[in-house]
Parts: structure tokens; C-alpha cells; sequence
């Protein structure tokens, strides 16, 4: 490839002590200047917001797999409280007297049934 200096990419490139120019031949012209497909400022640049939309995108993921697992260990937490909380009740037999709180355990135990297949549907549409 003999390119004349004119027809050549600008791009100064350095390599240890050493400052040589690219040797590839320019295709885009900004600013009066020549660059090849690799150094075009504008090229560069959007390789460069690329790299960082996918790195956002990687972390919001982690992110969100994250907040998914907290939630997890706080529902399941909070299912062992509330069920360490029933069998703890020192009348918990099923009598008639007792009958308001068995149902509000059981709606309580159906809300978390509920919260907790609402999790896993979320979590299997997550990519
Ligand atoms: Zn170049």
C-alpha cells in the first residue's frame, strides 16, 4: 500500500518511546483532517458509548438480581416469623373463640403466597 501523506489516516499512534502515524489510508475527513475507519473521532466515540450503554445495561441486571435476592430473603424471613409467630400461639387449636385469628392467618398466609409467586413470575420473565 503506498499511500501519499495526504491520503494516509493523521492518527499520531504511540508504541513505547516511539510516535509513528497510522499507516492505513483516511475515509472520513473531520476538521480538515483524514482518518481510516479505526481512528475516525466519530467512530471512536460511539465504540466508546457502546462499551458503556452495555456496561449500564450489565449493571442494572446485577442490580436488579440483586434487589430480587433481598426481597427474596426478606420474604422468606418474614414467612418464618409469621409461622414461628403461629405456632407460638398458646391457643392455637382451632376453637371456636380463636376462629377471627386463624383467618387472619390464614389471609396473611395467602398474601404471602401471593408476594411470593409474583416474585418468581417476575423473576422467570427476567432475561
Ligand atoms: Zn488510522
Amino acid at each position: 500500500m503506498n499511500l501519499t501523506p495526504e491520503e494516509r489516516c493523521c492518527k499520531q499512534l504511540l508504541s513505547g518511546y516511539d510516535v509513528s502515524r497510522c499507516f492505513r489510508r483516511g475515509v472520513v475527513e473531520r476538521d480538515g483532517e483524514r482518518y481510516c475507519k479505526q481512528h475516525d473521532p466519530v467512530a471512536v466515540e460511539a465504540r466508546a458509548d457502546a462499551r458503556q450503554a452495555q456496561w449500564d445495561a450489565k449493571r442494572k441486571a446485577q442490580q436488579e438480581t440483586a434487589a430480587r435476592a433481598a426481597q427474596r430473603t426478606a420474604l422468606l424471613e418474614e414467612v418464618r416469623i409469621r409461622f414461628f409467630d403461629v405456632a407460638n400461639w398458646p391457643d392455637y387449636t382451632g376453637s371456636r373463640a380463636d376462629g377471627g385469628r386463624i383467618l387472619a392467618y390464614r389471609e396473611e398466609a395467602r398474601n404471602l403466597r401471593r408476594r411470593w409467586d409474583a416474585l418468581h413470575a417476575e423473576e422467570a420473565k427476567a432475561p
